[in-house]
């Protein structure tokens, strides 16, 4: 697929998910404010970037019941979901380390643009990897380890998310945990995508089938 077709796409999906969650972004900014001032930080500026968390946050809630971290998905252990809803348990770690959090949602008030732009660098490196495409299939193993979380960076879920702004047609996806498959269909189920999933030996493998 052509670049200008995948990014339509991408824009087509942050207007629909705009217009989808206008009430929940109002919303977000409230917690958000709250959170900043007592922690003593700020949020991205970008705002563009920082409406697509917005997003994402609300994707995640709709699909997992929880307001989930946009940068990864719902594991199967309940206390690591609840240390990945928004604002996390890992943020301060990720902040004192980066100068922002993992997701670039908040960071140090004393940041300068120059900063959030390597930032910015960062989570674009870490999120648009080359997939492993072969023919009509998507192999999401084998990808980096976020250190800190022991969680894979970009997780199935991401990249299926990349995958759907290249694929034509009907693709699978493979994952190991039989969680991914499962968020992954969640996400099928948001986008009103017709998808279902298998068990084959020691993976699962996830059908979408796109019109
Ligand atoms: S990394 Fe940032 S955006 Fe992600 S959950 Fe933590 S605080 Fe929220």
């Amino acid at each position: 697929m052509g670049k200008w077709k995948a990014n339509f796409r991408m824009y087509k999906d942050f207007f629909a998910g705009y217009i989808k969650y206008r009430e929940k972004i109002k919303d977000a900014d409230k917690w958000i404010t709250k959170y900043t001032k007592a922690k003593g930080l700020v949020v991205n500026p970008d705002k563009m970037y920082l409406t697509n968390l917005k997003i994402w946050l609300a994707e995640n809630e709709d699909m997992y019941g929880q307001r989930i971290c946009p940068c990864f998905e719902k594991t199967d252990d309940k206390q690591t979901d609840r240390q990945l809803v928004c604002p996390c348990t890992y943020a301060a770690h990720d902040i004192e380390q980066h100068g922002t959090c993992h997701c670039n949602l908040f960071g140090k008030a004393e940041l300068t643009q120059e900063d959030w732009k390597k930032q910015s660098q960062r989570i674009m490196k870490e999120y648009r990897i080359p997939l492993n495409i072969q023919g009509n299939t998507i192999d999401t193993r084998n990808v980096p380890i976020d250190e800190y979380r022991q969680m894979d960076v970009p997780d199935p879920v991401h990249q299926f998310k990349q995958a759907l702004n290249q694929m034509d047609g009907t693709f699978d996806m493979i994952v190991e945990r039989e969680q991914s498959a499962k968020n992954i269909m969640a996400y099928c189920t948001l986008k009103k995508l017709n998808a279902s999933y298998e068990q084959q030996e020691d993976v699962y493998r996830v059908t979408i089938k796109q019109s």
